[in-house]
């Protein structure tokens, strides 16, 4: 029997229809084993109001959108009109006005793509490759831009006790091929802001560009500043800036596919799209990446900016923010436990500094408890550490995140740092991967512990102990093998 007539195979396209009911009924049960949503016991990837109706709102714009196409805006005139409320309102809290040209795209990596070949293309093509200068702790969608864009990155090292970019460094780093300076505000790793005003004068001194990743920030710094924080300048305000990215589906609690980039410019604005007119089909007009797009994450993002209006992103700002402190506090009365940094907005790192109290052990014990606390592997002069994004949801949560962090953390150190041989990690380190294929590493992986099909929470602290011990590039090229396997047909469903 082909695989096509066996009925018992789970996967694939059954040979009749099946009713609503029943499909809904297995995506149910799909997502058993999925992390929740909402709630607040997860403190990364997902960013929770705690209003379940702001998120029904969203949900029904999303479904009354979802199969109008982004491909042509003369067809379908009301993407029009909802993509230019959207960028007019964070334009005018991000030193812009409702004139200010930008774009709605499917999140923080496409509009730093966009903003990226933007400044690409504001330069004479050249012989050699011309080059993205930003910090470190800048977000990988920038190497990512460049090696779509066939571009450099020029990483520059950040300063090693507020993990904030330098100033001096980033000048040295200037060269004629300089394309483009990037700030965050604040990065994702510490949630610092940069030296914005500083980068964007420096860059500006040099004729170049300055992009402000506020993909994390954008939607949260300016209530902050509403409700009385100091926050510094780090928007089109500041001479220099040229671009800035904000993701609304971060701090705008959108649903994901939301982003906007904004430009100074409009020219550096057209530069980002793209036409194309000369083949026998329609002719092509694309404001992003993506082509044929659906118009339901634009409805939704607008949907949850009219549901919360800015009375409700002021309350949810205030909430996150007083979460954030009360958990930088409670963290500095936890034996073995630090804060990296002084966090601007609510984005924190924990880092141990007791070699007994392994942080990848920390977040299994958590997780056993049913929280899921974000890994970040050490890099430069950041020290492995736990990342919680803090949201609305979280205003009501600190109590019970502090509670399981100082348990998780007992249990940690009872049972030690996991048990990983330097002669594994040389192995790893030197081993052919070309020579392997995705049914031999899925041997591999399953011999070092990783039970990838198995039922119940993954115990990850051996596979980050040992991927915090190697060069990025290995790193990376085990982290592309073990996505491959992840997807590859020999693992049980
Ligand atoms: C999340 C994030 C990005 C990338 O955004 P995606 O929406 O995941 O593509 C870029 N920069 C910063 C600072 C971010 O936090």
């Amino acid at each position: 029997m082909s695989p096509l007539e066996n009925p018992a195979r789970a996967a694939g396209l059954p040979q009749t229809g099946r009713s609503a009911t029943e499909l809904l009924g297995e995506l149910a049960r799909l997502r058993d084993r999925d992390l929740p949503v909402r709630g607040g016991n997860v403190t990364a990837y997902v960013y929770d109001t705690g209003r379940a109706e702001v998120h029904d709102a969203a949900a029904r714009a999303h479904l009354e959108m979802l199969e109008v196409n982004c491909l042509d805006p003369t067809a379908f005139p009301s993407i029009v009109a909802l993509e230019r409320q959207l960028v007019g309102a964070v334009a005018e809290r991000l030193g812009g006005d409702a004139a200010t040209p930008g774009i709605f795209t499917s999140g923080g990596t496409e509009s730093i793509m966009l903003a990226v070949k933007a400044a690409r293309d504001a330069r004479p093509a050249r012989a050699d490759r011309l080059e993205v200068v930003a910090p470190a702790t800048a977000h990988p969608a920038f190497a990512k831009a460049v090696h779509y864009l066939g571009m450099e990155l020029v990483s520059v090292p950040v300063d090693p006790v507020t993990f904030r970019a330098d100033p001096a460094a980033t000048a040295a780093a200037l060269t004629p091929r300089t394309a483009l300076v990037v700030a965050s505000a604040p990065s994702y790793p510490h949630g610092v802001i940069d030296p914005v005003a500083d980068l964007a004068a420096l860059a500006a001194d040099a004729g170049v560009p300055c992009h402000v990743d506020a993909c994390v920030g954008g939607w949260v710094l300016p209530w902050l500043r509403e409700n009385g924080q100091d926050v510094p300048p780090f928007d089109l305000s500041v001479p220099g800036v040229t671009s800035i990215s904000c993701d609304l589906h971060k701090y705008g609690y959108a649903p994901k596919g939301a982003s906007v980039v904004l430009f100074a410019d409009e020219g550096m604005r057209r530069r980002a799209y793209f036409a194309s007119a000369g083949w026998p089909g329609y002719p092509v007009i694309n404001t992003t990446v993506q082509s044929s797009r659906s118009a339901g994450p634009l409805g939704a993002a607008w949907a949850t900016f009219q549901a919360l209006g800015a009375e409700g992103y002021r309350a949810l700002a205030a909430d996150a923010m007083r979460a954030t402190e009360q958990l930088v506090a409670g963290v500095a009365e936890i034996p073995g436990l630090r804060v990296l940094g002084e966090p601007d907005a609510p984005l924190v790192a924990i880092a141990s500094d007791d070699p007994g109290l392994c942080v990848f052990t920390l977040a299994d014990e958590a997780r056993l408890r049913g929280w899921f606390f974000q890994v970040q592997l050490s890099s430069g002069d950041s020290p492995a550490n736990l990342h919680m994004t803090l949201t609305g949801v979280s205003g009501t949560r600190a109590g019970d995140l502090l509670s399981v962090l100082r348990e998780s953390a007992v249990a940690a150190r009872a049972s030690g740092p996991p048990d990983v041989p330097a002669e594994l990690v040389d192995a790893l380190a030197g081993l052919d991967l070309d020579a392997i294929d995705d049914a031999g590493f899925a041997g591999l992986l399953a011999s070092v512990g990783v039970d990838l099909g198995g039922a119940g929470d993954p115990e990850m602290a051996v596979v980050n102990t040992i991927l915090d011990a190697l060069p990025p590039a290995t790193r990376e090229a085990l982290l592309v093998r073990f996505l491959a396997v992840l997807y590859s047909p020999h693992l049980p469903e």
